[in-house]
C-alpha cells in the first residue's frame, strides 16, 4: 500500500506547524505522498481558514517545497473546502469537500466547534429536531456530487461529533438512516472518494473513524471508493491510527 495522507493543516489555517516541517516529518514516516489541504476562506467565519489573498502565498510554498523535495516525496497541494465557501478551486491540486455549518437567512452555525454550539445551533435552527438537522447536513454533502473539482468527501457523518454512544440522536433512526443512505449514493453515483478519517478517534471524541462503521460498509456495497486520512492540525499526527482501517482499502 502506498502510505499517504491528504487531509493536513498547516499554520496557514489552524493548523500548529509550518508546511515544511510537516514535510520532514511525513519523510520521516516513510510516506510516498503528502497533500496540505488547509482550509478554504469562508467570508462570514475567518477564525480557522486561509486569510483572504493568502491562497496565493498558500500555492506558492506548497510548490517551493513540492520542488524541494521532489526526491524524497510526492508533495500535492489541496485545500479543504467548506460547503458554504465560494473560492475559485482551479488553483489546488485536489480539494476535499466538507460541510461544517447549519444555514439559516445570513447566519451560519458550526457543527463541529463544540458541542454547546452544535446543540444550540439545533435548538435554534431546527427546533431540537435532530434528525431534520442531520437531513439538512446529509443533503448539503450531497451536494459536493455536483462540483466536479471535489474528488473527496470530508468526514461524512461529521454531524455524529458530540453524539457519543447515541447521547443526542439515535444513528439507526429511520430518518437518519434513509438521510446518509440518499446522499451515500448520490456521492458514489458521482464517482467521489469518501475519507476514513482518524481525527475524532485521536481526540478521543469516537471511538471509530468518520464515517461509522455501517456507513463505510454501505459505502463499499455501493462500490465506493476510500482513502485514509488524519486530518491532522500536527505534524505528529500525520498518519494516526491507519494501521487500523488499510484492510477496509
Ligand atoms: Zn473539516
Ligand atoms: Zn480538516
Amino acid at each position: 500500500m502506498l502510505l499517504a495522507d491528504y487531509h493536513v493543516h498547516s499554520v496557514f489555517s489552524d493548523g500548529k506547524d509550518d508546511i515544511e516541517s510537516i514535510i520532514l516529518t511525513a519523510i520521516e514516516k516513510g510516506l510516498a505522498e503528502i497533500g496540505i489541504s488547509d482550509h478554504s476562506y469562508t467570508f462570514f467565519d475567518n477564525t480557522y481558514c486561509i486569510e483572504k489573498g493568502k491562497e496565493k502565498e498558500y500555492v506558492a510554498e506548497v510548490k517551493r517545497l513540492k520542488e524541494k523535495y521532489v526526491r524524497e516525496i510526492k508533495v500535492l497541494c489541496g485545500t479543504e473546502l467548506d460547503a458554504f465557501s465560494d473560492i475559485d478551486l482551479s488553483r489546488y491540486d485536489y480539494s476535499i469537500g466538507s460541510s461544517h455549518y447549519f444555514k439559516r437567512g445570513d447566519k451560519y452555525y458550526p457543527i463541529d466547534e463544540n458541542r454547546e454550539k452544535f446543540v444550540n445551533a439545533v435548538e435554534e435552527v431546527f427546533g431540537g429536531d435532530f434528525y431534520a438537522a442531520c437531513e439538512e447536513y446529509f443533503s448539503t454533502v450531497a451536494k459536493f456530487a455536483l462540483n466536479e473539482k471535489v474528488g473527496i468527501i470530508g468526514h461524512f457523518d461529521l454531524v455524529t461529533k458530540f453524539n457519543g454512544q447515541g447521547d443526542l440522536f439515535d444513528e439507526e433512526n429511520e430518518r437518519y438512516v434513509k438521510a446518509y443512505t440518499s446522499a451515500v449514493k448520490t456521492l458514489v453515483a458521482a464517482g467521489k472518494t469518501f475519507e476514513i478519517n482518524t481525527g475524532a478517534l485521536r481526540k478521543g471524541l469516537r471511538k471509530d473513524a468518520y464515517p461509522a462503521a455501517r456507513i463505510r460498509k454501505l459505502i463499499k456495497d455501493q462500490g465506493g471508493k476510500f482513502i485514509l486520512s488524519s486530518d491532522s492540525h500536527r505534524k505528529e499526527d500525520l498518519t494516526f491510527g491507519f494501521s487500523l482501517y488499510e484492510k477496509e482499502l
